[in-house]
């Protein structure tokens, strides 16, 4: 670039900055930011998508608090059955049937015993025994009702 060019381009980025989109998705709105940082076309849209961000974290929490729970009051009930305690696993087509969702966790640590990977669901555990016939067991940790 030669020096005039520099020059020319430097004057014209100091008095006004590109047209740029509001990120406010449904702002349709092009605006001239008055300094670098600004991404909003006013103060108003600034509010409006920290409150949309806002509303879609608690949506996501309480989403995951629902699944969670749908989870636990799953693992309690096949648990408790007469067939888990008689045979001390349950099926995976059984978890499947009740609606278990296994994407949905608190974390995942590992038995030291087996080796193997542990599902936590609040104060219960999932753990696959034997991954041909697809045998889990269900463990409570604190053994009282929440
Ligand atoms: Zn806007």
């Amino acid at each position: 670039m030669g020096k005039e060019n520099y020059k020319l381009n430097k004057r014209i980025s100091n008095r006004r900055y590109p047209l740029r989109k509001c990120k406010k998705p449904e702002c349709k709105e092009d605006f001239v930011p008055s300094d670098s940082r600004q991404i909003y076309c006013c103060e108003q849209h600034r509010i409006d998508f920290n409150n949309d961000k806002r509303k879609l974290k608690e949506a996501i929490n309480i989403f995951f608090l629902k699944s969670a729970n749908s989870n636990r009051a799953i693992l309690k009930k096949i648990k408790t059955s007469a067939f888990y305690k008689k045979h001390g696993y349950a099926y995976k087509f059984l978890l499947d049937y009740e609606g278990y969702d296994f994407t949905i966790y608190h974390c995942i640590i590992i038995n030291k015993k087996t080796g193997r990977e542990v599902q936590v669901c609040f104060d219960y555990t999932l753990e696959l025994i034997d991954a041909v016939e697809e045998f889990f067991s269900i463990n409570n940790t604190l053994d009282y009702d929440l």
